[in-house]
């Protein structure tokens, strides 16, 4: 018979802990798609207008893009087999990273199992013992778990706040590398990084540039190419990093730049190099995407013109959306009992918009964040605006 030495239970820390978090209102409870993530789809069984997903240009069901995701599975397979670095390299990776690199209009990319990978496996790279890391204080988690696995120190300043981060750098001669990373555009809050002044300053100190352009690609500059575009600067970004997931409907992440930049990255990014690569058919619709970029330029401009008219709309009713710039629109709500109450309430009216609360913005800041895309017609915008004005008077927001 067993004896025991000591009476503890050693996962009862499980139940305790996830019932802390639901007295607090900070659980997430998933809700779940039975259809493709489309304008109009099924919530939990219900028909509702989506109005929190990243698919800024609707591309995930895209009859181009879901055609080459099953044309390269039947080709290829439903998985690589491998690792890249040993045998699971396959035609369509390489071909999807010339791709990148010339809708980046850089030298060179590596394409990465996700956006996260990117974060969490170069960044700890580029800076370690003796460097020096210099984030925005509202960059993604991604980027702050990335710097937290590295050797690196680690600084932040202000929130697009240059003179900070000249503050910050002035001191930072005895450094033997230093990392600036900030965000393109900021995922909670909708607004453009000065990115054009980062990298000017950067280049004063002798700092490398980071930037995550998560939200900026398939939304901004004229081609939805990223921040890059948007400021005239391609080219000039040391490391641009970026994702499939969000506008251009897919999954994957890349960092885009020189040729060194790719060498390094290839051989060094811990995540890259034990993780398997993507099934082929992900590649394939990721080249797919850039190429309905390239030949379909109609939805960026109707994202665009969609966004403006549903900010508009939205500030008249009388709501606080804060200053975003893009298609992440923001209703503030203070306190996350009423964000999440306004939610509930747009769900019933057939609206699926998401309350974010506490951990991912302060505690008094949580908002209703509406994500509006390329395929949302006049009437769906219509109809969701009346359910925001009717639940917004109900829970006081106007
Ligand atoms: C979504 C996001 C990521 C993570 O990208 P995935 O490809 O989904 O892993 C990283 N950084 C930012 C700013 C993001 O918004």
């Amino acid at each position: 018979m067993q004896t025991k030495k000591h009476s503890r239970n050693p996962t009862a820390f499980m139940k305790e802990e996830y019932q802390d978090l639901v007295t607090k209102g900070f659980d997430w409870r998933l809700r779940t798609l039975t259809s493709g993530s489309d304008p109009r789809c099924l919530v939990d069984g219900k028909k509702v207008i989506m109005l929190c997903s990243n698919n800024y240009l609707n591309l995930a069901t895209h009859p181009k893009v879901v055609k080459a995701a099953l044309d390269a599975t039947t080709r290829y397979g439903a998985g690589s087999g491998s690792v890249r670095p040993i045998a699971g390299n396959m035609a369509v990776h390489d071909e999807l990273e010339k791709r990148i690199a010339w809708f980046k209009k850089t030298e060179a990319s590596l394409f990465y199992q996700s956006g996260y990978a990117v974060n969490a496996g170069l960044i700890p790279q580029l800076a370690g013992e003796g460097d020096f890391i210099l984030s925005d204080e509202l960059n993604h988690g991604s980027i702050i778990d990335g710097s937290r696995l590295s050797k690196a120190e680690r600084g932040i300043y202000k929130h697009s706040d240059m003179a900070d981060l000249e503050r910050v750098l002035a001191n930072s001669e005895k450094y033997r590398r230093i990392l600036i990373i900030s965000d393109g555009v900021f995922s909670m809050d909708g607004d453009v990084a000065p990115a054009d002044q980062i990298v000017r300053i950067a280049g004063e100190y002798g700092a490398m540039v980071y930037i995550d352009d998560s939200h900026g690609e398939a939304v901004l500059g004229e081609h939805g190419r990223g921040v890059g575009e948007h400021f005239h600067i391609e080219g000039k970004i040391d490391v641009e990093m970026g994702t499939f997931s969000k506008g251009l409907g897919v999954v994957g992440g890349f960092a885009a730049g020189s040729n060194d930049l790719r060498n390094f990255a290839l051989n060094k990014s811990r995540s890259w190099l034990l993780s398997a690569s993507h099934p082929a058919g992900v590649a394939a619709a990721c080249i797919a995407a850039l190429e309905v970029m390239e030949t379909e330029p109609q939805h960026v401009k109707q994202l665009w013109e969609n966004t403006h008219y549903w900010k508009k709309q939205l500030a008249s009713l009388g709501f606080d959306i804060g200053n975003s710039v893009t298609p992440i629109t923001p209703v503030m709500c203070g306190e996350s009992h009423t964000a999440k109450k306004f939610s509930d309430l747009l769900y019933g009216m057939g609206v699926f918009a998401f309350p974010i609360v506490f951990p991912m913005v302060a505690r008094d800041r949580a908002r209703i964040r509406s994500m509006i895309t390329a395929g949302l017609t006049r009437a769906d915008l219509d109809e969701a605006l009346s359910a925001f004005e009717k639940g917004g008077k109900e829970v006081g927001l106007i």
